[in-house]
């Protein structure tokens, strides 16, 4: 029998989920997926002082949104330092760890004194070789101690492989006998994550390659307490245009994943890029479906090279990686009506827009429109503000300046000419496209103008926008009476 795939995203909550940690979560997900493995989640929370329960519950939602759903937990780190304890007690026992009762300002005096020397300072091991008997005196004088992993001595080193940086190796005599337990006999989150990691099995630990310096000491971890190591696969970071690393603390909420939720993606389509960041495959294929990635995406793709993500922090406006927004325009103009439907529904509500009507006797009135607009759409709030044309009563509409130069005030004319437009739309017999185009052609001529003028003039003052769909459709989809409404106050936007 194969060994179960098991795997975990385990993110500190002292920040919310942001485009780094989705994409770390997405890969294991997808990782579990393949291979009818579990994706565990682990909310690695110890860090009192800095995570907080807003940080875990905006987590949960981002990854909810997402759509990636974890088989097991969350479980809470927090939940097992008892486990870590122990872990640490067994070390001492096996006689892989010591205690160590050097004192703050020994150590520090001992590294000022590398420093001086300009040599990298590595705690001496002084303490390594206490007796028993040294250790138990000095406890009994309540001596504060911390426990120190003992690396093996010798030419020897740590190799190991990983999925997508090849052979590691690490040497033993470049690794110091780190702590494992502090002074006020709080575990260390080395310890806490391995024995988190061996205690649920994980199989993978795929996370970001600034865990990878870290590996080493992890594996002598592992090898200390008797388990299997996992497989590691370390993801190379994203990084902002100035290969900085994504982070809260620089680019605020821009890197959010509540942002780009709040700010019109749709979760497929960022899943969708998060997965091309860092990961090639042999065809350069752009879109994925689920089932596709599921058939196609390995470790072997993955890039050591760190990638860039488009994030301008400069920018006060709403700016991200135009091939982020690239991909959630494909996904807008592409996705079956029906789940569009509800994300539009959610922006048309953010701004009052939204009618129940269009759930129900409308709903074919609403379904085509969405998909009369979606073609030069980006981002789900343009249906909100670009689209407000269409699901608004309203007879002030925000002109585009261009609209206004080329198609308005080039033609003052046209003040007077829409409003009697109206007049013949209001008793026209059958609003249909070809009876609108028949009577604007018309009209047109009586007046002497080319058709354009008309057209273009009507566009502007019934969307405020200077290109769009067939104007003849517009006309039939917002309606009789919006349009006329719209055409008599033309004169107002001169
Ligand atoms: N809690 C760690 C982080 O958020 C996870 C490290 C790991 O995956 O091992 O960076």
């Amino acid at each position: 029998m194969t060994e179960e795939i098991r795997v975990r995203f385990a993110p500190s909550p002292t920040g919310y989920l942001h485009i780094g940690g989705a994409r770390t979560a997405i890969l294991n997900w997808l990782y579990a997926r393949q291979h009818n493995g579990k994706l565990i989640l682990r909310i690695e929370d110890t860090d009192t002082e800095r995570s907080t329960t807003e940080m875990i519950q905006g987590i949960l939602d981002g990854l909810k949104w997402l759509g990636i759903e974890w088989d097991e937990g969350p479980y809470y780190q927090s939940d097992f330092i008892k486990e870590h304890v122990a872990a640490a007690e067994r070390l001492l026992a096996s006689g892989h760890a010591y205690k160590c009762f050097c004192s703050k300002e020994e150590l520090e005096e001992k590294r000022e004194k590398a420093r001086a020397l300009k040599e990298d300072f590595r705690y001496d091991r002084s303490c390594r070789g206490l007796s028993e008997a040294e250790v138990a005196e000095r406890e009994a004088a309540g001596q504060p101690f911390v426990i120190r992993l003992k690396v093996p001595e010798g030419d020897g080193a740590v190799v190991f492989e990983d999925a997508v940086y090849g052979s590691i190796t690490k040497r033993y005599q470049d690794i110091e006998d780190f702590v494992i337990v502090r002074a006020n006999g709080q575990p260390l989150y080395l310890l806490s994550n391995v024995v988190d990691d061996a205690r649920d099995r994980i199989s993978h630990v795929i996370r970001g390659q600034d865990g990878l310096g870290n590996t080493p000491k992890q594996i002598l971890l592992y090898q200390a307490l008797g388990e299997k190591l996992p497989v590691f696969v370390h993801m190379s970071l994203t990084l902002d245009p100035k290969r900085a690393k994504i982070s809260k603390r620089t680019h605020g909420e821009l890197v959010a994943i509540h942002f780009y939720r709040e700010h019109g993606f749709l979760p497929w389509a960022l899943v969708n890029f998060l997965v091309l960041l860092g990961w090639s495959n042999p065809e350069s294929k752009e879109i994925f479906s689920y089932d596709e990635l599921l058939e196609v995406f390995s470790f072997a793709g993955m890039n050591r090279a760190n990638s860039v993500f488009n994030v301008n922090k400069n920018d006060p406006k709403f700016i991200t990686d135009p091939k982020a927004i690239n991909m959630n325009s494909h996904y807008l103009k592409t996705l079956p009506l029906a789940e569009l439907e509800p994300y539009v529904r959610r922006e048309l509500e953010k701004v009052g827009l939204w009618q129940t009507s269009y759930a129900d006797d409308k709903r074919e009135w609403f379904l085509n429109t969405v998909d009369l607009i979606r073609a030069r759409y980006h981002l789900l709030t343009d249906f909100a503000t670009l689209g407000r044309p269409y699901f608004s009563d309203d007879v002030e509409l925000i002109i585009e300046d261009k609209a206004r130069r080329k198609n308005l005030e080039k033609f003052p004319s046209l003040s007077e000419w829409l409003p009697q437009l109206a007049d013949r739309f209001e008793s026209l017999a059958d609003f249909s496209e070809a009876a609108i185009e028949e009577l604007m052609r018309t009209f047109a001529d009586e007046v002497e103008v080319k058709p354009g003028v008309i057209i273009n003039g009507v566009r502007a003052v019934i969307t405020g926008q200077l290109a769009g769909p067939g104007l003849f459709e517009i006309v039939t989809t917002i309606g009789r009476e919006r349009v006329v409404a719209r055409l008599r106050h033309t004169p107002q936007l001169f």
